[in-house]
């Protein structure tokens, strides 16, 4: 117990003596105003947007509370931070808008939350070179709307845009919407700024590609606040597009759809939303169109220079009717459009005592389909689950991202069948081959499965890990780094 919230998986905390003690040496740095222990503000930055915790909260729990918040406004302040709390051996977790889905954010044994939201200027705006510099608490759509309003844009469109941040996209590899155009951020990003736990700055070159040893700030990418805090990015941008078109046909089957989308990767159309659904998500999306009826939808979005757009509808038409797509128009795109933000369903959902997830892999086009199938039957298998429906979406020419929604009611304890669903999936896409995360990262529950996943790797990150934080201050227990006591499969 924590006051009187029940932080369920917290593993220690500090007295109220000491976090006011805590606050008083943080206020030196970043000032009165930077610095908060009240509970309105532990509670805010106490957990992110894993699922899970959803249900917890409607319970009336919480994962873990930290005891300090700190709001530093420039990378001298957050290397304060850290060197102060690195002497003392304080846990830090770095917090960007909360928006992650593993519990990345949970700051499971208290100390310090370092929240980026006051870092949020753009520094520079290079029109010739392309290249944009900003700070990693900046919002996604302000970030997006500021590009527009100089005529270009980031091409980065999470589904989360509007409650996520550019620090939080590059630790947990995010990718946006129009990934299969632009690149996930790991393909945008040109160089970062960031901050070792013993407070040194480490900066890479804002060069296109350098061959100059190991890229020691792209290690920061997917490190998820496990190895210090990024505090400055450079990213590509591009021209705002100057045509867009809209695509859409249905198929008899999902590998029908999924020859298509293969072939235009492999010739080299860059189309920049891909999205491809099973029987179950057609019907659920597109129950006004006629042709889609038992079929499995494909939406495609092309933009970018005119002649390119042409070139590339040509590709994608030719390729579609060779497999008997139908045509189904532009109205399927347009409804992706226009509902491409709402998630308004899950939060009902939960509170009507359902318990339900996301989990993204990625595979290779030989076993795409297989792992749909293996991970659908391993889900429905579990008792309570009643929804396990798929699509494909972030296309590469070597593969896919297959993106699984899951929604059942818990036969008994609700945390427990969450971790049965779970379990279940990660099985069957590690048996199927596939990896068994693309974008949402591995934080809390996914990070279970690192083993597996990483083999000899983890030993080496861990390795990496002890190196650049030997008191292992930064956000502890997350991509099993290191053992989370109190969260186990
Ligand atoms: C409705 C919804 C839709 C989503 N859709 C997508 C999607 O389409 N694509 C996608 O990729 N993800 C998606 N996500 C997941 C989530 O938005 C992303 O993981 C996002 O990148 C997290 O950003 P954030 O600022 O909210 O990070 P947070 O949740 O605050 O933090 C995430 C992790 O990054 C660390 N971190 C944050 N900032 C920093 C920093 N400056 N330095 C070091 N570490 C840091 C934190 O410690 C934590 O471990 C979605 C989430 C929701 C709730």
């Amino acid at each position: 117990m924590s006051g009187s919230v029940e932080a369920i998986i917290q593993e220690s905390s500090m007295s109220p003596e000491e976090s006011a003690a805590l606050a008083r040496d943080l206020a030196k740095i970043v000032g009165e105003e930077g610095v908060s222990t009240k509970m309105v503000d532990r509670l805010a930055t106490c957990r992110d947007f894993w699922p899970l915790m959803g249900v917890w909260f409607v319970e009336g729990k919480v994962p873990a509370l930290p005891d300090v918040i700190v709001w530093p406004k420039s990378t001298a302040e957050v290397a304060a931070v850290l060197s102060l709390a690195n002497e003392r051996g304080i846990p830090v977790t770095p917090f960007g808008k909360g928006s992650g889905v593993l519990g990345g954010a949970i700051p499971l044994r208290g100390g310090i939350v370092l929240d980026t939201k006051l870092m949020k200027r753009v520094k520079e705006l290079d029109r010739e070179n392309l290249m944009i510099t900003v700070e990693p608490g900046l919002n996604g759509a302000l970030y997006e709307e500021y590009l527009n309003r100089h005529g270009f844009t980031g091409g980065h469109f999470p589904q989360s845009v509007r409650c996520s941040s550019v620090g939080g996209w590059l630790a947990c590899r995010a990718a946006g919407q129009l990934s299969n155009r632009y690149g996930k951020i790991e393909d945008i990003v040109v160089a970062l700024e960031a901050v070792l736990p013993d407070g040194t700055v480490i900066r890479g070159p804002k060069k296109p590609r350098t061959s100059t040893g190991p890229r020691i700030d792209l290690l920061f990418l997917g490190s998820e606040g496990t190895l210090g805090v990024i505090t400055e990015a450079t990213l590509s941008i591009w021209p705002y597009p100057e045509q867009k078109a809209k695509l859409s046909y249905a198929f008899d089957s999902l590998e029908q759809g999924l020859t298509v989308i293969r072939k235009i990767m492999q010739a080299g159309g860059r189309p920049a939303v891909v999205r491809l659904y099973d029987l179950d998500e057609t019907a659920g999306h597109f129950p006004e169109t006629r042709e889609a009826e038992g079929r499995c939808m494909l939406v495609l979005l092309i933009e970018g220079d005119s002649t390119l757009v042409s070139a590339e509808v040509k590709l994608a038409q030719e390729l579609a009717l060779e497999e008997k797509g139908l045509d189904c128009g532009e109205a399927p795109v347009d409804h992706w459009d226009e509902r491409r933000y709402n998630v308004s369903l899950s939060s009902k959902m939960i509170r009507q005592g359902a318990v339900l997830d996301t989990i993204e892999v990625t595979a290779n086009w030989d076993n795409a389909f297989t792992v749909y199938k293996n991970m659908r039957e391993a889900l429905l298998n579990v008792e309570g689950t009643a929804l396990a429906s798929g699509h494909y979406s972030h296309v590469y020419p070597e593969g896919a991202c297959l993106y699984m929604t899951i929604c059942g009611f818990a036969p008994g304890d609700k945390t427990e069948y969450y971790k049965r669903f779970w379990s279940a999936a990660m099985e069957a896409c590690l048996a199927s081959g596939a990896s068994i995360g693309h974008h949402h990262g591995l934080g809390l529950h996914r990070g279970l499965w690192m083993e597996e996943e990483q083999g000899e790797n983890l030993k080496i990150l861990r390795r990496i890990k002890q190196a650049l934080d030997p008191k292992g201050i930064m956000n502890p227990g997350k991509l099993s780094l290191e053992v989370a006591e109190k969260w186990q499969k």
